[in-house]
């Protein structure tokens, strides 16, 4: 066994068993297995310990509850454990390098946790009288400034609450300019590799989607697309595309893009989810582009895994800025002033209508502001380059035994890899990504794009050290060779180490269990005597 500097074994998995013992409580070691709680909760206990007060008389007029509410009770340090323990099930950027491509799985600084608990930010109800909150509102506005800086732009909708809403608000503003405009295009134009919250938002608002191909170099076939328009003349309400495009490359061709859409009075929708790879580098509204949301919950940190709340602000040109949803914000004299019903708008401002009842998501705002200003904008421009060259840090490590499908050539923040690696191995893309749990770390976005066959997309992000990424490369080398090897042991059940193992996810999604429901009591009369 090796031994790293302090002494400790490094290599423990030399010394392992051959064998899993199959222990008593169902635990690996200190792994927890845990129940649920309704499974091990007790009716008659609670974590609070009151007595009723010995004056006490009930004014429910005899309506007081009979019976026990049948909620599992657990004492204080059980109540701890269990939560501890379910979290420890969780894989978490805390816990690791988490590499999803396409969803900047990033370091969030624990500042930013602290300002959005300030009681002023943290306490504040939607409900309140503004004239209570006015440093909120002043915080959404300086967001919003910042915003509209880094993207080169004149209005922002703050009030979207993830990227897929935000993308809605910015269809809904293209809509509501072409309607003012007494158009009525049917048609939105969405390149084939876009992530599929692009296709559902055109569908959703009754639009035909057609698709755009791509070249072989990944990006979108501009003589393709020039076509289309020409093939749909009059007909197109705009196009949705993102750049850095799902493959991890940049589109070069976005200004003709932009030219060619707006020549045929249709709007260019940017889907900015991957804006972490341009900040403080390139602005949105220099590049020609009339509506984008960005995902405050992947570029500008902000805890987002496991379904965490979601913040997607959309910025607008000066074409789209008077459709604006409610609220928002206008420089008033006494500073920022929340306009939020019609009746309070002026000459020119036509909002479309309202994305959520309050004014989105306030935590997400502090979050985001705190790690803006924090950075500052050269922090920021650094931030997005050393995303982009940690994602080539990994691609320049991998690409002698990965594939690359389009070549050889620099990414952006993300790099993607197919699976023509793996080919005769007996070991698919799957069975990759399940090994590389049993090796610590959460997989990479798999099949995603669709364009790529068995798509690997990796994501690093600007967090990692040099150290956690070569740790990282040389454990992906490592799985390529025994892929190569044909120690497909390895993979097809894989992962072997970890609490569940290969789940039934399609019957998780198609027939989802949604209660618990008591298993019938044991049968507990004791077997007669022959
Ligand atoms: C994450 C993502 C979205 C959707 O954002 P949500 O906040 O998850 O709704 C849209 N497009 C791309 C490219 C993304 O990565």
């Amino acid at each position: 066994m090796s031994m790293n500097t302090q002494g400790r074994p490094s290599a423990p998995t030399e010394n392992a068993p051959s064998f899993t013992p199959k222990t008593f409580t169902g635990n690996r070691g200190l792994d927890m297995e845990e129940a649920l709680i309704f499974e091990f909760g007790r009716y008659d206990v609670t974590g609070i310990d009151l007595d009723v007060p010995d004056d006490f008389v009930s004014e429910l007029g005899g309506h007081d509850r009979k019976d026990t509410l049948e909620l599992p009770g657990l004492a204080e340090p059980e109540a701890m454990r269990h939560y501890v323990r379910l979290s420890r099930n969780n894989y978490a950027i805390d816990s690791g390098l988490y590499p999803l491509g396409s969803c900047t799985m990033k370091h969030n600084p624990r500042l930013n946790e602290k300002m959005a608990r300030l009681p002023g930010f943290g306490d504040i109800h939607p409900l309140q009288p503004l004239s209570t909150v006015p440093g909120a509102v002043e915080l959404i506005d300086e967001l919003a400034h910042w915003l509209m800086t880094m993207t080169g732009t004149f209005a922002v909708a703050m009030s979207p609450k993830a990227g897929a809403h935000g993308e809605l608000c910015g269809m809904m503003a293209i809509k509501a300019a072409h309607t003012a405009a007494g158009r009525d295009p049917k048609i939105v134009l969405v390149p084939e590799s876009a992530h599929g919250t692009n296709p559902a938002t055109a569908a959703l608002l009754g639009y035909k989607v057609v698709s755009i191909g791509a070249k072989d170099d990944g990006t979108v076939d501009f003589d393709g697309l020039k076509a289309t328009i020409a093939q749909h003349e009059g007909n197109v309400a705009g196009i949705m595309l993102t750049n850095p495009n799902t493959c991890g490359l940049f589109e070069r061709d976005i200004i003709e893009i932009a030219e060619a859409i707006h020549a045929a009075d249709a709007y260019f929708y940017c889907d900015g989810a991957n804006f972490n790879a341009i900040v403080g580098k390139a602005r949105p509204g220099d590049l020609g582009v009339d509506a984008m949301h960005i995902n405050l919950h992947k570029t500008f940190s902000t805890p987002h895994g496991g379904g965490g709340p979601g913040s997607g602000p959309v910025i607008l040109s000066d074409r789209l800025a008077p459709f604006a949803p409610l609220p928002f914000i206008r420089k008033g004299e006494n500073g920022p002033e929340l306009i939020e019903t019609n009746a309070d708008t002026q000459d020119g401002e036509q909002p479309f209508g309202r994305m959520t009842a309050f004014h989105g998501q306030m935590g997400m705002y502090v979050r985001a502001l705190s790690y803006m200003m924090s950075h500052g904008s050269d922090g920021l421009r650094q931030a997005s380059e050393d995303a982009v060259l940690n994602a080539n840090y990994v691609r320049v490590g991998l690409q002698g035994i990965m594939s690359l499908p389009f070549g050889v050539r620099p990414c952006m923040h993300e790099v993607l890899f197919d699976d023509t690696f793996l080919k005769d191995t007996g070991v698919t893309t799957l069975d990759f990504a399940k090994a590389m749990i049993d090796e610590g770390y959460h997989p990479m976005t798999m099949y995603f794009p669709l364009v790529v066959h068995g798509a690997m997309l990796i994501e690093p992000t600007e967090s990692e050290s040099r150290a956690e990424l070569d740790l990282f490369v040389a454990t992906m080398r490592d799985l390529v060779m025994s892929a190569s090897k044909g120690e497909t042991d390895r993979f097809s059940a894989a992962p072997y180490l970890s609490p569940r193992r290969r789940l039934d996810e399609t019957s998780a999604a198609r027939k989802p269990i949604l209660k618990w429901t008591a298993p019938e009591p044991a049968d507990v009369t004791p077997v007669a005597a022959e």
